[in-house]
This record gives C-alpha cells, sequence and structure tokens, in this order.
C-alpha cells in the first residue's frame, strides 16, 4: 500500500456500525460480510451481502450499504467504507475482521467516489488508503487515457 493512514475514531465507528450489522443477521453461509460507509455529509449506512442459490445472484455487503445511501440521499458521495467477515461457527477462534473489497466492489466504490477512502486490513490494525490506490488501471469504457 502506498498511502495507509491510522485509524481516526470515526473509523472505529464505522468499523464497529459494521461489525452490529453482521453480529443482527448473521446466517452461515448466506451472510456473512457486513459493510458500513460514511458518505460526504456524513450519514452512516450499513449492509449485509445477499448470497443466493444462483450464484451470480449474489450481492456483496458494500453494495446494499451503497444501495441504502443512494435511494436515501441520492449520489452523496463515499468518505470511508469497510466491510467485515463473520467466521463460520465452527471457527470458534476466530473473530470478526475487516477485510478488502473484492474486485467488483473496487469499481464500484470507485464508480461512485473516485476520491473513496477504505479501510483495509494491515496486520494487526487495519489501516485506511484511497480506493485509487486499491485499484490501478481502473476498467474504462471509452478510449484509454
Ligand atoms: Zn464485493
Amino acid at each position: 500500500m502506498k498511502s495507509p493512514t491510522k485509524l481516526s475514531k470515526a473509523d472505529k465507528e464505522l468499523i464497529a456500525a459494521a461489525i452490529a450489522s453482521i453480529k443482527q443477521r448473521y446466517r452461515n453461509d448466506w451472510q456473512e460480510v457486513g459493510a458500513a460507509l460514511r458518505t460526504r455529509s456524513g450519514k452512516i449506512f450499513t449492509g449485509v451481502n445477499l448470497d443466493a442459490y444462483l450464484g451470480r445472484m449474489a450481492v456483496c455487503a458494500e453494495a446494499v450499504a451503497l444501495g441504502r445511501a443512494f435511494v436515501d440521499l441520492g449520489d452523496d458521495g463515499i468518505e470511508r467504507i469497510v466491510a467485515v467477515r463473520h467466521p463460520p461457527p465452527e471457527a470458534k477462534d476466530q473473530t470478526i475482521a475487516v477485510v478488502s473489497p473484492c474486485g467488483a466492489c473496487r469499481e464500484l466504490i470507485f464508480d461512485y467516489d473516485p476520491k473513496a477512502r477504505v479501510i483495509v486490513p494491515n496486520g494487526r490494525t487495519p489501516a485506511v488508503v484511497p480506493i485509487s490506490d486499491l485499484l490501478p488501471n481502473k476498467y474504462s469504457r471509452g478510449a484509454e487515457r
């Protein structure tokens, strides 16, 4: 990572919101990831992943959180976003921990706010990085710039 920064109090609150969302809705093999984002106007929205029997219909927790934010506020941007994974019941030695957004979510986050910052795993303590650090050479429909 090029420029990780330490977590602020607000970042820790965002992680706590993501943890609370997956603790509330966890179902083994169905809902295992929680996410929370803070919009540019400072509101927090949470989501959990929607797994599906037909795998390609599955939706990531970050996308659910973004959808909830967009319905309520319209295009208000993403100041910060984080996702956490709940361990399966048999993994008694694991705790809910910050995970990196998948490749598709990196594209989605960038599309809705190219200046978004993402809380990612970084050894013992998560760190904050710009979405552009996580998505070099982003996909483009137009001519290469
Ligand atoms: Zn994803």
